[in-house]
């Protein structure tokens, strides 16, 4: 087949040429990217292997491989893993699956423009592109195991790459980075140094579980061997969560994040578990410090790994966490497990229940101590992760309360200040027993809306609910430390002190002095609304439309009729 060019898509044009004008400082983190795409790629083909016994394919020496070559500024990473078909070369080299890509782009310019634009770079799929931030030309050779024929891809970054069938080529991909032109000026960038080499891929790729050689240079070891000296191993492979906590850096543990996420940002906590007993695992999970885009989409995939023994099982594993908890990321490590366990028996077994049940409570506590410990940090965990977590008010009733206990809430009390419960109920007034919520769209809308007029009169704090998630739990919650959540837009509500026997004769009174007017009102209405009743809750306005307790809130009756029900 002769060589066929093709366009990138829009999308990767505008990727590339922020690459190419490297708009992020730190060029090193390429090797990091081409490292882990390698890295997942001997876990895939070692996975397929497992499945299908029969599958054409070498895994007895599964390994990563960097070559410099100083003479032609090149340098290969090559890997002898799953490799990719002509097809999969031109789907997922050439263009951009994520969806979000298209979002992205546009926060990235406004970014930008307001100069944050490094930290939002990694959020998305720009792995392999990378590349181009030190190179000007890229030349990525690949044989997907099991197949004979191989691709060769080529491209300058700019607004084409070439594909095209070739033979003899290994199992597995290489991809070689023909270096831009040395800078005389700037040394830091050499990366035909070997030294320079390891240095990047000893602090970002220690913990890869597969071997990372480099040929040495001849001459660089002593003794009788030293024309073809054994190439080196540069990283250590030690899976972090089978070290100690003292024996681990904080950095060491952000790389491993950044590999599981691809994710360029540091997370916002790092969590450590080490069960034993009968069912030993360990778990090292982590909290982003921003919400993936797709967060709510489909399409989101989980990040939480599960290996056996050292041994990548599975990406994505839904069974380890429950849905509201789909942000957190990390590795699991079962000692316990068939290396052929499938999706559908992780659902059924009983131990990872007992794994997901401790893992939730372990990530709910640490939220906890964030909260008490770490206000700045938490702040910034509700804001991101908040609206998911409280998915889980209404699916989880075993941890509803841990979760509400790390939920905060915005408030008549402060303008931007969210509130916890604890924090409401210890503002209570005197004689005042539960907890007053108003939902709907906006803070301004229901802040203006007339049945917030006697509890502002009063002085009494209500909380004020705009996220969708929040009309459906606080009916499953119903209450917090034995204090009842309360609509202020449902039901009769009392707010004058009860027992105030003057209030009551007023109130007496005056429904005689109007008895007149509801009943007129009443029937002119007529089998539009229930009934029509004097209120207190009023101060300004004249008259409102009140639900009763039981009723639907007039947003969740038209989530119900758009569902169609
Ligand atoms: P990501 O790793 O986040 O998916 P990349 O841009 O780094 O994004 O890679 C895009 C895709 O190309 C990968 O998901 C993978 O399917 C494929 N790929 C990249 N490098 C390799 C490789 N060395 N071996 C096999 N497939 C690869
Ligand atoms: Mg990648």
């Amino acid at each position: 087949m002769p060589t066929e060019t093709f366009e990138f898509q829009v999308e990767a044009r505008q990727l590339l040429q922020l690459m190419i004008h490297s708009v992020y400082s730190n060029k090193d983190v390429f090797l990091r990217e081409l490292v882990s795409n390698a890295s997942d790629a001997l876990d895939k083909l070692r996975l397929e292997k497992l499945r299908d016994d029969a599958l054409d394919a070498d895994v007895s020496d599964l390994h990563i491989e960097i070559d410099i070559d100083k003479e032609e500024r090149t340098l290969t990473v090559r890997d002898n893993g799953i490799g990719m078909s002509y097809e999969e070369v031109g789907r997922l080299i050439g263009t951009i699956a994520n969806s979000g890509t298209a979002t992205f782009l546009k926060e990235l310019k406004e970014a930008k423009d307001e100069g944050g634009a490094e930290g939002l770079i990694g959020q998305f799929g720009v792995g392999f592109y990378s590349g181009f931030m030190a190179a000007d030309e890229m030349t990525l050779v690949t044989r997907r195991a099991g197949e004979s024929h191989g691709t060769r891809w080529t491209s300058r970054g700019e607004a084409t790459y070439t594909l095209e069938t070739v033979d003899d080529v290994p199992q597995g991909t290489s991809v070689t980075l023909h270096l831009k032109p040395a800078d005389p000026e700037n040394q830091l960038h050499d990366y035909t140094s070997p030294w320079k080499i390891r240095e990047i891929v000893k602090k970002y790729s220690d913990f890869i579980t597969w071997p990372i050689r480099m040929d040495q240079e001849p001459g660089a070891t002593d003794g009788e061997d030293a024309e073809t000296p054994e190439p080196e191993t540069l990283n250590s492979m030690k899976a972090l969560w089978a070290r100690s906590r003292e024996e681990v850096s904080d950095d060491e543990y952000h790389e491993l994040y950044k590999h599981i996420s691809h994710d360029w940002r540091e997370p916002l906590e790092t969590i450590r578990l080490q069960a034993e007993g009968t069912f030993e695992y360990q778990a090292l999970l982590f909290v982003p410090s921003h919400a993936p885009h797709d967060l709510f989409t489909r399409e989101y995939k989980r990040g939480v790994q599960l290996y056996v023994k050292r041994v990548f099982i599975m990406d994505d594993c839904e069974a380890l966490l429950p849905p509201y908890l789909r942000f957190v990321k990390g590795v699991v490590d079962a000692a316990d497990l068939s290396l052929n366990v499938s999706r559908e028996i992780l659902q059924q077994d009983r131990h990872i229940r007992m794994m997901q049940r401790r893992l939730t409570k372990k990530v709910l506590s640490t939220v906890k101590e964030m909260m008490t410990k770490e206000a700045e940090r938490y702040g910034t965990f509700w804001r991101e992760f908040g609206t998911v977590l409280k998915e889980g008010l209404v699916t989880d009733s075993e941890n509803s309360d841990a979760i509400l206990a790390v939920a905060s809430f915005a408030t008549t009390h402060a303008d931007d200040e969210p509130t916890t419960l604890t924090q409401y109920v210890e503002r209570m007034k005197d004689g005042q027993d539960d907890i007053f919520y108003i939902t709907g769209e906006s803070r301004q809308s229901i802040e203006n809306s007339p049945h917030m007029e006697a509890f502002r009169d009063k002085g009494i704090e209500v909380l004020l609910l705009t996220d969708p998630v929040d009309e459906v739990w606080v009916d499953t919650v119903g209450e917090y430390q034995g204090k009842r959540l309360r609509s202020v837009a449902k039901g009769e509500i009392d707010l004058d002190a009860e027992g105030d026997e003057k209030a009551e004769g007023e109130r007496a009174k005056q429904a005689e002095e109007y008895a007149g007017l509801l009943g007129w009102m009443g029937e002119q209405l007529g089998e539009d609304i229930k009934e029509v009743r004097l209120s207190t809750r009023l101060t300004v306005s004249p008259a409102c439309v009140v639900s009763d307790a039981h009723d639907l809130t007039p947003a969740l009756e038209n989530m119900y009729r758009a569902m169609g029900q």
